[in-house]
């Protein structure tokens, strides 16, 4: 059967012999991979169709019963290549292809995710800061898979925060304590990142390009942390960026 979709190509690699692996984000279906077969041959008929983070339709051959459809073309619909001249967005790009790949579901359709991997390439593409478009991302995707708790009520006391207090999380990331209720193990929440946190459940990723945060890289390393949190591990691919 040939199915066509539409979507982002998020990251490839070397299947055995002359074949490439193609990890895409679609509209319709979510993450899927499909085999780009030839491709690793020096001229194949994807030519640089294949690069990460272009909006390209796929033209797809599914066979029944066989594991991953075979990719027969790959049309470039707009070319985001501009966006790898800057060496931080190409490396916070890769990291945020690498979590959709490991941590969502694959061959479902997520419509928000989708919608916010859209929202954030345009934001690139418009100048945005690398790391703050890459705080974004993670705070959505957080928000989305409904990992985030309350961050301005103490889940204990249900005081609310007040200005310059100190709020705390715990240690699995599921409560927030005041600095009456906290307990040993608990991280304390940088005051950066409860700005950041407001304004993002409203503004878009564009909207927050002109609002001069504090501390931004603070606020990444905390949402890092909590994604290694609920992720029960570390994730490779964010050490790259830890420190940009
Ligand atoms: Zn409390």
């Amino acid at each position: 059967m040939r199915t066509t979709e539409r979507g982002f190509t998020l990251y490839y690699y070397d299947a055995g012999g002359i074949d490439k692996i193609v990890y895409f984000f679609t509209e319709n279906r979510g993450i899927i991979a499909g085999v780009a077969k030839g491709a690793k041959k020096s001229k194949n008929r994807f030519g640089g169709n294949l690069e990460p983070l272009n909006e390209v339709e796929i033209i797809l051959y599914e066979k029944e019963n066989s594991e991953l459809p075979i990719i027969e073309r790959v049309n470039i619909i707009s070319n985001n290549f501009s966006l790898f001249n800057n060496l931080d967005s190409f490396n916070y790009l890769l990291t945020i292809a690498d979590i959709l790949i490991k941590l969502t579901p694959h061959n479902i359709a997520q419509g928000n995710l989708y919608r916010l991997l859209k929202a954030i390439i345009e934001g690139l593409k418009d100048g945005m800061e690398g790391e703050k478009v890459f705080s974004y991302f993670l705070i959505w995707f957080l928000r989305m898979e409904g990992m985030l708790p309350e961050f301005e009520v103490c889940s204990v006391c249900g005081k609310y925060r007040g200005e310059f207090e100190e709020f705390y999380i715990s240690s699995d990331g599921s409560k927030v304590f005041c600095n009456n209720c906290k307990t040993g193990d608990s991280i304390l929440i940088p005051s950066s990142f409860f700005v950041f946190e407001k304004l993002t459940k409203t503004l878009s990723p564009q909207q927050c390009a002109n609002i001069e945060f504090k501390n931004q890289g603070e606020i990444k390393k905390f949402l890092i942390k909590l994604l290694h949190i609920y992720n029960g591990e570390e994730i490779k691919s964010l050490k790259a960026v830890q420190n940009l």
